[in-house]
């Protein structure tokens, strides 16, 4: 079973040259294992770079933006659009990271507009759900990820058309912390999404959304997750600029 592995690399690395030493991570990793799904979600400005690279290496992973505007387009000094994201072919766009919500102030509001621009313009995005402003409550909120998940896709459903949707449950007390919920958690949270999402949307349209599970998730800890067979694979942030990381998360993954 081919399961993902979606990196955010956040603010991450901090010059070209260590891009560069982790995208020959990257290179191993895939060389080793063929079946992983491998997407990178990189800063902006290093794109082109890792676009060339995958070119001159000639392998094969997929690339995405961390964020896009909840405008379509106008005088929004440092943003980039949806529309530009489509141009470029870079396909997939977080959406409702916790830490956006944090520190650029995000609504559900503003997520779910960005969410509705990714599908007018055949971005994949994957959304991230598990936010709460306690960071100390360690309790599924049960009723607020329905809440979400209800304003997010009600408004926006008729503009689902193929676009790859992906939500990443991320309890906001696992981000970066080391700690995670017990796999028995992330089985019971994947599988309330994906009723929720039945709800919303019927079937067919929900069983095509994959879910990942993402909080302080490394090559030591994967193969506690590994082997929940509703979960579609892992948002992995602070492992995946680690870059002898790289090859053992693929490496976790690929005996499934
Ligand atoms: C994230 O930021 O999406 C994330 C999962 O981070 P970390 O793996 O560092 O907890």
């Amino acid at each position: 079973m081919n399961k993902i592995l979606a990196f955010n690399w956040k603010m991450n690395p901090e010059n070209k040259e260590k891009v560069l030493e982790l995208l020959t991570n990257v290179q191993i990793a895939l060389n080793q294992v063929s079946t992983n799904e491998i997407i990178i979600l990189a800063p902006d400005i290093y794109l082109g770079l890792i676009d060339n690279f995958k070119q001159e290496k000639s392998i094969y992973f997929d690339l995405g933006v961390q964020d896009i505007s909840s405008q379509e387009k106008g005088a929004y000094t440092g943003q980039i659009s949806a529309s530009m994201v489509e141009s470029m072919n870079y396909i997939y766009t977080l959406i409702g990271h916790s830490e956006t919500r944090i520190y650029q102030k995000y609504t559900l509001e503003d997520i779910s507009l960005k969410f509705g621009l990714s599908l007018q313009y055949n971005l994949n995005p994957i959304i991230c759900l598990g936010y709460q402003e306690d960071k100390t409550i360690q309790e599924i909120d049960y009723d607020l990820l329905k809440q979400e998940l209800i304003f997010i896709f009600e408004k926006n459903k008729s503009l689902i058309n193929n676009q790859r949707i992906i939500i990443a449950y991320e309890p906001i007390w696992a981000i970066g912390t080391g700690v995670t919920p017990n796999a028995n958690i992330i089985e019971t949270v994947t599988i309330y999404i994906k009723r929720v999402l039945v709800e919303i949307l019927g079937i067919s349209l929900a069983q095509k959304i994959e879910i990942l599970y993402g909080g302080s998730v490394n090559s030591s800890n994967i193969k506690n997750f590994k082997y929940i067979q509703e979960l579609d694979g892992f948002l992995i942030g602070g492992a995946s600029v680690i870059p002898e990381e790289i090859p053992k998360l693929t490496q976790e993954i690929s005996d499934i």
